[in-house]
Formats: structure tokens, sequence, C-alpha cells
């Protein structure tokens, strides 16, 4: 982490600047709340913002409103080695946090700051905490004790127990304007994308739903490729060209969780379509036409079923619940395929 600017953590991202005279302004004021949920959809760098805010709360000599990179603070959390700063969050993707980690946290904060300033929790992926976990965690937040400051992050802030949630305050990381986000990832993509231009760019920022680093993982993990495959074969299913058992062969090889989200996302279109006919309303405007098709020929009921099946397997691959992928997917691919009731011919 050491560059030429010292021990501080990495550079605030273009689109930060706003929340950041936020908090600036507030810390200036010394009104800065105890508990701040940083909200904001995925890719929007909201650790990186979470992990600058916490080094200018322990920093002991800021310099204008940031972190100074040089006091033993800045370097012993460029270290990894600052004691009055914890970052949870789940052992593994998917997890939970869990009651045994915000326990430790607790009583890591019960004792007096070892450098004698402030101390600093991230929870990163405040839904991720389980009941037990949050119920802990409640505890802190009503006497979270002098100077110190909690700091959850999460793209759902709804979804976090109302109980905790009242005890924070918000503050959302706005999304980039189009422009920004473009400029950003195609500086990032320079090299690699030259071919591909513009148009990949605004796929992968579409389908980041507007979070640019969201939208350079999908293009690392070549998502927009895989989710290009799984669309040229629903249409071929469709079609009558591919039948189920192939597709199901093939999506295997895929991760399943991202295949099954698209899907959902796509089934949850056709019902938009289905009972407002508006497609400005859609959240995948580059496949309109497919949804448009399958929308005239297939029942509101057929479409719901499905959505319902794909998100109950969703659950069941995100719980770590066993399943044959190949049975679960023929099962799907052939609802999906009779949803469509006539035409196809095209
Ligand atoms: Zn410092």
């Amino acid at each position: 982490m050491t560059t030429e600017r010292g021990s501080l953590p990495p550079e605030l991202y273009p689109w930060q600047q706003e929340q950041w005279l936020q908090v600036n302004l507030m810390m200036e004021q010394k009104r800065l709340p105890h508990a701040l949920i940083i909200g904001g959809v995925p890719g929007l760098g909201k650790l990186i913002f979470a992990k600058r805010l916490a080094a200018t709360l322990l920093c002991q000599q800021t310099i204008r409103g940031d972190a100074c990179g040089q006091c033993k603070s800045c370097q012993l959390l460029a270290s990894s080695s600052h004691p009055d700063f914890k970052l949870m969050q789940p052992d593994e993707t998917g997890k939970a946090i869990l009651v045994d980690q915000v326990r430790k946290i607790q009583s890591a904060m019960a004792t007096t700051a070892q450098q004698g300033g402030a101390r600093v929790v991230i929870i990163n992926g405040a839904t991720d905490l389980n009941l037990n976990a949050a119920n802990a965690l409640l505890k802190q937040l009503e006497e979270p004790g002098d100077n110190s400051f909690f700091l959850l992050l999460h793209q759902w802030p709804t979804h976090i127990l109302p109980t905790v949630r009242s005890r924070c305050q918000l503050l959302d990381i706005n999304k980039p304007t189009q422009e920004v986000a473009l400029a950003w990832l195609q500086e990032r993509l320079a090299n690699t994308m030259a071919q591909e231009g513009l148009d990949t760019a605004v796929k992968l920022l579409q389908m980041a739903k507007g979070g640019p680093l969201k939208a350079l993982e999908l293009y690392e993990t070549k998502a927009h490729e895989q989710r290009h495959q799984v669309l040229v074969q629903l249409t071929a299913i469709l079609r009558g060209k591919q039948t189920s058992v192939e597709v199901a062969q093939n999506w295997h090889k895929l991760p399943l969780e991202q295949v099954f989200t698209w899907w959902i996302e796509w089934l949850n279109d056709l019902v938009k379509l289905k009972m407002t006919g508006d497609a400005a309303q859609l959240s995948n405007l580059d496949i309109i036409k497919l949804l448009q098709a399958v929308a005239q020929r297939s029942d509101i009921e057929d479409i719901y079923h499905l959505l319902e099946k794909v998100t109950v397997q969703l659950n069941y691959i995100n719980q770590r619940r066993n399943l044959n992928p190949q049975l679960v997917c023929e099962e799907l691919l052939n609802s999906w395929y009779l949803l469509v009731k006539s035409g196809r011919s095209q």
C-alpha cells in the first residue's frame, strides 16, 4: 500500500468527492455520527471510501481534512496492524458475519484506544450479519463509547435490520453519471478493450447497474461474454435449435449463481413488459427485442411460475445446498421452452 503518497489508503474515486466533502464537513464540525451506513450499488468503491474515512479519523495530524500518510497511526494502518482499527466481514463470500466476530470486536472496543485517538470498525456487508450478530452489534451501537465510529457498508441499506438502521445515519455514495463512469472505465480498459470500444463499455456499465468497479470486474471475469452466451442459448431453445439437455450441459461450466441472477432479471423484465407494455421501464434494454418476442407469446402466469422456480434454486445455491446442476438446469430450461406457445420458426 506504500506509494508516492506515503502510507495513505488508495485514492478516492472521482464520483466520491461530493460525499467526501460531506463527511469532511461533519468531522470539522464534530458532528460525524458514531454509526454511519455507507450505501450505494455494488462497484462504487464503498470500502475504499470507508478506509479513507477510517484513516482520517485515526490520523494524528490530518492535513486539510485528510489522513497525512506519515504519522504512526497512518503507518500502522498501512501495515494492517493498527490496534484501534477493525475490519469485520464474512469469512467467506456468501457467508454470514457471526456473533463471535462481533463479540471479538466488542471486547477490543471496551478498552481504551491504544493509540490514544479514535477507534474505528468497518463492517463490510451489514446485511450479512446474522440475527445474533446484529443483536450483539446493537448493544455496541447504543453505547459506542467516546471517539468510536462504526462504518457499515451495504448496497441495500433498506435490508439492514430496522433496529440497527435506526441507530445509524445513512450516507449514499451516488452513482457517477454515465459520462464520468465511461471515461473512468475506458481509461482502465484502454489497452485491452481497444477493438471492442464504447459499446462494450456501455453494456458493461448497464450490467453493473452503474457501478464502474463492478463493470470492470465483469469485464475481467468475462461475464459479459458469458451473459451473451447464455442469451444465445436461451434463444436457441425457444427456436427449437438446442435442447434443454444440451444447454444444461453447457451451463454446468458457468457460474450458475450469476446465470440465475441474470435470468431472474430477464424474467422480471418480462413480467414488467406483460403488465405495463412499457419498454422504458426495463432493466435490460440491450435485449429488448428478445424480451418483447417472448412476452408476446407467453402467459404471465407461466413467467411468474418460472421466476419463482429460478429464484428458489438461486436461494439453494446461496445457501450452499447440494443440488444436481444438470437436472435443475434441464428442468428450468424445459419450463423456459414451454413458455413460448407458438411461432418457433424465427
Ligand atoms: Zn496520519
